[in-house]
């Protein structure tokens, strides 16, 4: 096995400061970043368990239940609620409740969903939580925001293997926050100040006029692209994310030359597949200060564009007007 998943630093971190060698670790795996997970955390246990399924799909936390069942060692479980490269999102809070029963410690990658999206740590029962400034929140890259609950403190302070002396020491962060002793290095003075703006913003906006208007562009984009007559990439949905539209790249088609004539022609940038799903699909982003309904008419409009001057089939004014109908709450 390859690792093809990059999971950011502060993942590293957490895997490192949560994970003793004695831990069975169920880690979920429904697209990139969440196998990724995996590889850290088989660094540290003792025995990763996994499920994993077709990265066009979601996780059953009916699956979830059977195997805490069935593996009662089990004592931290890892998840990824929006695994961004599939546009498909887990069911993080039933996913959390079970876990809360069982007492099993979790850790939740919600980088591209917080802030986009009604998630936090405390409805999920996340006792890691990890998330960006520099997604949902449109804010600046280079630090990172992460949750730690009491019950996890107490399994780091526990854990001899859990890093200190060290920029990945979740340990360190805490005690130089909570004491008179030195900050651990010469802080990111202009991210945080950076963070601070970005969150001021989100709270004048009001999260759920936030998360609404994510919602509502990634509705419309949805509407516009199976208008356009493409298939989006998600096997249902229910699973898709309201923060990101992923679409399959049409038979005959190449998703490089689809990405180079809409930004060639029309200026609008869509991402790639990862690692797997490199070439199957593209992306379409609706984070932060491109989530405007009004964008998921420019994306479609510029996938319509860039498809039919590759010869491909696109009917660019049904898309535009599937996506302006759900603007307007005709669709
Ligand atoms: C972007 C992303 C990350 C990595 O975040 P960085 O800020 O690039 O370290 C991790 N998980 C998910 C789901 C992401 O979308």
């Amino acid at each position: 096995m390859r690792f093809t998943g990059y999971i950011g630093e502060i993942g590293q971190a957490a895997a490192a400061a949560l994970i003793g060698g004695d831990d069975v670790v169920l880690n979920l795996a429904s697209g990139e970043y969440g196998k990724g997970f995996g590889f850290w955390a088989a660094r540290h246990c003792r025995e990763l368990l996994e499920i994993e399924v077709p990265y066009d799909d979601a996780i059953d936390s009916e699956a979830v239940g059977e195997m805490l069942a069935a593996r009662p060692d089990i004592r931290i479980l890892s998840v990824c609620h929006h695994d961004t490269p599939s546009g498909t999102v887990n069911p993080v809070r039933e996913i959390g409740a079970l876990c809360r029963e069982r007492d099993v410690l979790t850790i939740v990658d919600a980088v591209s969903s917080f802030g986009g999206m009604d998630i936090h740590p405390e409805d999920v029962n996340a006792d890691i939580f990890v998330t960006s400034p520099s997604k949902c929140l449109g804010g600046s890259t280079g630090i990172s925001i992460v949750h730690v609950s009491e019950r996890a403190w107490a399994k780091i302070d526990a854990n001899p293997a859990a890093p200190t002396a060290s920029v990945l020491s979740l340990k360190d962060w805490r005690d130089a926050w909570r004491s008179d002793v030195l900050f651990p290095f010469t802080p990111s003075v202009s991210e945080v100040h950076a963070l601070d703006a970005a969150v001021q913003n989100y709270l004048d906006e009001g999260p759920e006029a936030v998360w609404a208007r994510h919602a509502l562009t990634a509705r419309a984009c949805r509407a516009g692209v199976r208008a356009l007559g493409l298939d989006l990439w998600p096997a249902r949905d229910a699973i898709c994310a309201d923060t990101a539209t992923t679409v399959r790249v049409p038979e005959g088609l190449e998703d490089e030359a689809i990405r180079r004539e809409a930004r060639g022609r029309y200026g609008v940038v869509f991402s790639a597949g990862r690692g797997s799903l490199m070439g199957k699909l593209v992306r379409i982003g609706h984070m932060g200060p491109v989530a405007r309904p009004i964008y998921a008419v420019v994306a479609v409009s510029a996938l319509g564009g860039a498809i039919a001057a590759l010869g491909g089939k696109a009917d660019v004014g049904a898309g535009v007007e599937a996506a302006l109908a759900v603007i307007d709450g005709a669709g």
